[in-house]
């Protein structure tokens, strides 16, 4: 195996403009500040070789804001893998791994919520190593599951907060469309969530799996109200019904109501991971790889919920770019069915996109893996150069300005 250095690591924030604003029961927004992490890997005969990854930082999911990743980044996480040489006698991707779980441990990032930070980097260098070594990181991890990786999967819809004429307009375009899965977003006012289960089971019919997403928007008393007054709607999923931190409201509701109780907000490091199963807190696990800190501390989450029979179900972050799409992709193929599957909405959010790679669901919400090697899709140096920020996130105004954090917020 040829031997490659970490020559280069450029931190970046992008902002990627909505088609319409996304609204749900935490934050209503345009458009979407990412962050963008290039590492270069160079060979002893100069060549060089690089990798992207991009993350999604979210104040009301783990605390961080673009600026703090990018900080973490810059100081804590990038001096330990700069000028570093990929050990010889394993695959680079293998020799990536190892060191990246050692900065992992070395800082926390399994059991802090500093993931969002961690993903961009991780994926970048995970990116630069696959393509170095000229294979697919969905392979990568399959092989490490013993296994091949699955030739499609297939996406759900996600109805966000809107007026009800919207509501019905989407929900119809969703049928046209071929979901076979819709997550609603609810926890606004109890008499709409209603109106819109019940609009949702009207439109769509009985063999569509609806799911609520209520994003810590209830209590314990609330959570079981809707669930009562949804029973007749065959409701197959409530997640995130309470407050992230309200563990044993969670084991209760597990144990008395009928639909999956999904964790998301409470599920956003290894060890929390750990506890929620432990504590039997949910029967789903929402995993994006952007919150829990990329593909290796995911994997590690995946293995966690099939050890202990939890449902995973494939989440994303509104406003991740086909970078972060095809990541989240090459985890659900990499392992056994998923429960569910969303995001993959990018050419309906986006007004453009970042990659060259169409990463939006087909029909039916199938989609497969774009065949390149890493994780897949290629980016065009100056189309990137057109998003950046010239200040990285720095403007406060922008934030509150895009952000329309309610009450509920974790962090307002
Ligand atoms: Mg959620």
């Amino acid at each position: 195996m040829t031997e490659f250095r970490i020559a280069d690591i450029q931190v970046s924030t992008v902002l990627l403009p909505f088609r319409f604003a996304f609204k749900h029961s935490l934050a209503s927004r345009s458009f979407s500040q990412n962050v963008i992490v290039q590492v270069k890997l160079e060979n002893s005969a100069g060549a060089t070789i690089s990798g992207l990854g991009e993350s999604v930082p979210r104040e009301y999911v783990t605390g961080e804001s673009c600026n703090s990743a990018v900080d973490e980044i810059e100081k804590n996480f990038a001096p330990m893998l700069a000028g570093q040489t990929l050990a010889d006698g394993v695959s680079p991707t293998d020799a990536a791994a190892h060191l990246l779980e050692a900065v992992a441990v070395a800082n926390n990032v399994y059991s802090k919520r500093i993931g969002a930070a961690f993903c961009a980097l991780e994926l970048a260098l995970l990116d630069a190593c696959a393509k170095a070594e000229g294979i697919a990181l969905c392979d990568w991890l399959a092989k490490r599951k013993d296994r091949w990786p699955d030739q499609s999967i297939q996406y759900g819809g996600v109805i966000p907060f809107g007026k009800r004429k919207t509501l019905s307009a989407l929900l119809f375009f969703y049928k046209l469309y071929g979901f076979k899965t819709v997550k609603l977003k609810v926890g606004d006012d109890s008499e709409l969530d209603i109106f819109t289960v019940r609009k949702a089971r009207e439109l769509l019919g009985n063999r569509v799996v609806l799911r609520v997403d209520a994003n810590c928007a209830w209590n314990y008393d609330q959570t079981v109200e809707f669930s009562n007054r949804a029973k007749g709607f065959n409701i197959a999923s409530i997640e995130q019904p309470v407050p992230f931190d309200r563990l044993d409201e969670l084991v209760e509701l597990t144990k008395v109501l009928q639909p999956e109780i999904v964790v998301d907000e409470s599920l956003c490091t290894v060890d929390e991971a750990e506890k929620l199963a432990a504590m039997k807190a949910c029967r789903g696990f929402n995993i994006r790889i952007s919150k829990v800190g990329g593909l290796i501390a995911a994997q590690k989450i995946v293995d966690i919920a099939q050890k202990n029979r939890i449902h995973v179900h494939l989440g994303a972050q509104v406003g991740e770019s086909g970078i972060l799409t095809a990541a989240g992709r090459a985890l659900a193929v990499a392992n056994s069915s998923f429960e569910n599957y969303e995001g993959a909405a990018n050419f309906f959010l986006l007004k453009e996109d970042l990659t060259r790679e169409n990463m939006t669901a087909g029909w039916g919400g199938k989609a497969k893996m774009p065949g390149g090697n890493g994780i897949g899709v290629t980016v065009d140096d100056r189309h990137l150069g057109r998003f950046v920020m010239k200040q990285p996130a720095a403007n406060a105004a922008q934030d509150t300005a895009a952000i329309e954090a309610t009450r509920r917020g974790l962090h307002v």
